[in-house]
């Protein structure tokens, strides 16, 4: 039998894609959420880098490598793919080895467009594919100040950040839980 992991793990993902020409007509999606702007990411899958790194990070938090090794981007299979059912599968990979997402917070670096009125969609979109409560899921944006090539516009960074917790502990909590309520009610 395997063993059962005990205490937390912390991972760090980090995704940068470059915007495609306003040509292409592909859509800007980040945190799952389809932004109304002028160009897209480009990639092969949906181009979410926000949800990109958030993969990264679980992955990241398991030392299983990127996300590239587990989903190649040479596999027809990804091709337009939703960046979220991806995420869905790092969330399995955890729980399968006995953790589950603690809280997850991240930052889009992007001149534009600004993310703030799409925060919220994009929280909702990842808490739900990670199975875990809204507040356990943070997503901030901040802008490069015209420095670089983001600040140029040329396209969107994110990190994001993990920690993962161990189901065990979680179990046991609610167990301990269960004998202090039963206690009380003198059972
Ligand atoms: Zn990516």
């Amino acid at each position: 039998m395997a063993s059962i992991p005990i205490g937390h793990r912390i991972g760090l993902g980090y995704d940068l894609h470059a915007f495609a020409p306003a040509s292409s007509g592909r859509s800007l999606v980040l945190g799952g959420v389809t932004i109304p702007h002028p160009r897209g990411l480009l990639g092969h899958s949906d181009a979410d880098a926000l949800v990109h790194a958030a993969c990264d990070a679980i992955l990241g938090a398991l030392s299983l490598g990127d996300l590239g090794a587990h989903f190649p981007d040479t596999d027809p299979r990804f091709k337009g793919i939703s960046s979220l059912t991806l995420l869905k599968a790092c969330g399995g990979m955890a729980a399968e080895r006995g953790w589950r997402v603690k809280n997850l917070d991240s930052v889009v670096i992007a001149e534009a467009p600004k993310i703030a009125p799409f925060a919220s969609a994009m929280r909702s979109k990842i808490a739900e594919a990670l199975d875990v409560p809204l507040e356990d899921v943070s997503v901030k944006g901040t802008r490069p100040e015209g420095l670089g090539a983001l600040g140029r516009g040329e396209g969107i960074a994110c990190q994001a950040i993990v920690l993962l917790a161990s189901r065990g502990e979680l179990a046991r909590l609610l167990s301990r839980l269960g004998r202090s309520v039963r206690g009380r009610i003198g059972r």
